[in-house]
This record gives C-alpha cells, structure tokens and sequence, in this order.
C-alpha cells in the first residue's frame, strides 16, 4: 500500500490527487486492454493516469476517447516512453509521437516543442535503460528542459537510489513523480504522483512548479519475479548483442592459436 506522508508543499491530503504516470498496454508491451486499465485505475482512487507505451502513442489516444464515450471520471495524459540514446525518457502531454534512437538532448527538443513536459524514467539504476546522473546533469548544463525524476518505480534498484535521485531533483528544482510501470492493470497505482488538485491540467501545474511528491510500495520478493525477469532479459539482450560483435574475433582468436599449435 502507498506511504501516505503529508506532501512537502503543506497542502492538505484531502485536496490531494493521485495520478500514476508510467502505464504500458497491449498496445506496447503491456497485458491489458485500455478498459481494463482505466477500470483497475478508477478503482485505485485514481484521478490521472498517463499511458506510456513504448514509442508509440496510439494507445493512449485510445484510451482518452475510451474515457471521453463513457464519461468516466479519470483524465488521461498522453504520454510515450522513448527509447533515447542515454535510456527511457517519459514524454507527457504530447501530441506527435518522439522516436526512438535519438539522442537525449533531441528528444528532450522535441518534447518541449510540442509543449510536453519530460521525465527521466527510473533514473540513475545501473542499467543501460536508465538515464545517469551525468546525462541529466550535462543536458540540463546544455538548457534542456527536463521537469521531473521518476523517484518511485518498482525497477530493481530503484529504491537504493531514490535518496540520491530525490537529492538531485532538489539541486535542480525537478518534480518528483511515482509511476506504477505496470504492464499488467492489476499493478496500476503501486506507485503514485501526488498534487494538489485532480485534473490533468492541475497536475501539470503541479510538476511545473516541482510541488509533487511520490509514494509507493516496494515490490515483495513475489512481486519482483515478473520484474526481475523482464530486467534479466533486457540484460541477455544486451549480452546476446556483445556476443553477436564479440564472437567473430573471439572465434579468429582460437583458429589462429590451432593453426599455430
Ligand atoms: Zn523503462
Ligand atoms: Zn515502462
């Protein structure tokens, strides 16, 4: 269950809405389908949801005019995780969707030029997805606009960092936000953005001015199973890819030690 702490603006809980910024669907490589989320959302005490699919925004678009046809009370920001050079990057409020591949500073561009706000996702995890204190620290040297640090998300590792990345966010004057990473609905809202108000529009204003705050739970060991697995076949991709560039040299290498034995 969340860690209901009183946010550090001073406003009272009750005024406080819960928004989860990070939710993938079938749409990418999430389980549900847009109803469902919405429907688990909803039930979660949710007031803001923002879809996050990977590199593609056709999902969340689906799922605002779900919201809109059946007047649900849940508002959905349009958002995309993208893949840039320095790791995943959560464009909120957008309207055309970033690709993938570019560097961090290009993506961060684009975001902005569309009037979205970006967050770095599951910051400062050693992981190639995850974007280092570095890469922030040298884009926001640069004049990028970067608004907000994912300090809540159930990624191994992330909780050994969240007091390094709640330090930077403060040095900088960045938002915090929580998102859930679910790619099943059942785990919408294990982690949360909180901000004073309920709607989207409320919420922006509230990541603009670095008042939010995070909250969540961290995952049990059966929790992380799906977790841990997802994270270990990221890495064998990366290793599959070291072996695809290492193995030709490595095979050369032996040949020749045969030839010369
Ligand atoms: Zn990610
Ligand atoms: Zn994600």
């Amino acid at each position: 269950m969340p860690n209901h702490q009183l946010p550090s603006s001073g406003t009272p809980l009750l005024e406080q809405g819960r928004a989860d910024l990070h939710v993938h669907s079938l749409h990418s490589d999430g389980h549900d389908a847009m109803a469902i989320i919405c429907q688990t959302a909803m039930a979660a005490g949710l007031s803001v949801i923002a879809i996050t699919d990977h590199d593609r925004l056709d999902g969340a678009l689906e799922a605002q005019t779900l919201v809109a046809a059946n007047g649900w009370p849940l508002e959905i920001v349009v958002g995309e995780e993208i893949g840039t050079q320095s790791g995943h990057l959560l464009g909120l409020f957008l309207s055309e969707v970033v690709p993938a591949g570019l560097s961090l500073n290009q993506s961060l561009q684009l975001i902005a030029q569309q009037g979205g706000l970006a967050v770095a996702a599951h910051p400062l995890v050693p992981h190639p997805k995850s974007i280092s204190a570095r890469a922030i620290e040298r884009s926001l040297a640069e004049g990028f606009n970067l608004t907000a640090l994912e300090s809540h998300n159930p990624t191994p590792g992330a909780r050994l960092r969240r007091g390094q990345i709640q330090r930077l966010a403060f040095r900088h004057r960045l938002a915090l936000t929580g998102g859930s990473d679910a790619h099943s609905a059942n785990l919408i809202g294990r982690a949360q953005t909180r901000f004073a108000g309920q709607s989207a529009l409320e919420l922006r204003a509230a990541l603009e001015t670095a008042t939010t705050s995070s909250e969540g739970s961290d995952q049990n060991l059966l929790g992380l199973a799906p977790i841990m697995l997802r994270f270990l076949q990221d890495l064998g991709d990366q290793n599959e890819l070291l072996r695809s560039r290492q193995l030709p040299a490595a095979l050369r290498a032996v040949n020749a030690r045969r030839r010369r034995s």
